[in-house]
């Protein structure tokens, strides 16, 4: 059993600079990472098994955390027992709408999903000693999912120091940013937005569709970018936008290598 040194505690906590970031293999998640570790944090990734559809997203997690050289723990909750959701039950289909139609909570809405991450990520941080935990949540150009909103942190952060006697603090550095912006972030601090993988579905591409995937090219193309991941394809106005960009730049985007000729 591990003792608690309360001395040697406030002895790091006066200089920590520990984090968790919570890290699904996401454009917004692996944006956080770059961010949290720019700022000079000693991170360490914690990403989550929860039954998803889009289980690919846990092998791009772990890439990403390999090519950062951060420690990375993977905790197996398995939602499905509860399910409820497109992302959760097979038998839910991930909804394909336009994005003027991305209003209302969706049935990829995984029920307190950040809660449950956040409780086991701050039991973490008690054990480990950390201070700050990192989520890429975003209330902008999102899918409507109540836990991503500024009043469920703040409250779900004044929780966990009730119920931990501790000052954690829970940082959202992509909650006020537009997709567009979140890309130029992770552009900006060279995070390998090529290692991600956003789309719901979790197929081998992805699926150009889903919310995630809409909210994501959209994204991209507001900061003049072409996404780097390989989609089955693109919804029109992607389409349209990408041919232009290429005319235009009289660049190729050469998928293959990932890089920019
Ligand atoms: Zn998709």
């Amino acid at each position: 059993m591990m003792q608690f040194d309360e001395r040697k505690y406030e002895e790091i906590k006066k200089n920590n600079k520990k984090a968790i970031v919570l890290l699904s293999g996401g454009l917004d998640s692996t944006t956080t990472l770059a961010y949290a570790l720019d700022k000079g944090y000693d991170v360490v990734t914690l990403s989550f098994d929860y039954g998803q559809r889009h289980r690919k997203e846990l092998e791009n997690g772990r890439r990403i955390a390999k090519y950062y050289d951060v420690d990375r723990k993977v905790f197996k909750i398995d939602l499905t027992q509860i399910g409820g959701s497109a992302l959760t039950d097979d038998n839910i289909q991930v909804p394909q709408r336009r994005l003027d139609e991305i209003v209302s909570i969706p049935s990829t809405f995984v029920p307190s999903r950040n809660m449950i991450f956040l409780s086991i990520a701050s039991s973490y941080a008690y054990v480990n000693r950390i201070d700050n935990i990192f989520i890429g949540v975003n209330a902008i150009d999102y899918s409507g999912y109540p836990d991503c909103r500024p009043e469920f942190i703040a409250s779900m952060q004044d929780s966990i120091n009730k119920a931990l006697l501790r000052d954690i603090k829970i940082h959202t550095p992509l909650i006020d940013l537009s997709k567009k912006e979140i890309v130029e972030l992770g552009m900006r601090l060279k995070a390998p937005l090529y290692l991600t993988h956003s789309c719901y579905e979790g197929r081998e591409k992805a699926c150009g569709m889903c919310d995630s995937c809409q909210l994501r090219l959209k994204g991209f193309m507001e900061a003049g970018i072409p996404d780097p991941v390989k989609y089955e394809k693109y919804p029109d106005w992607y389409e349209e936008w990408y041919e232009e960009y290429l005319r235009k730049t009289e660049k190729r985007f050469n998928i293959k290598e990932r890089e920019y000729e």
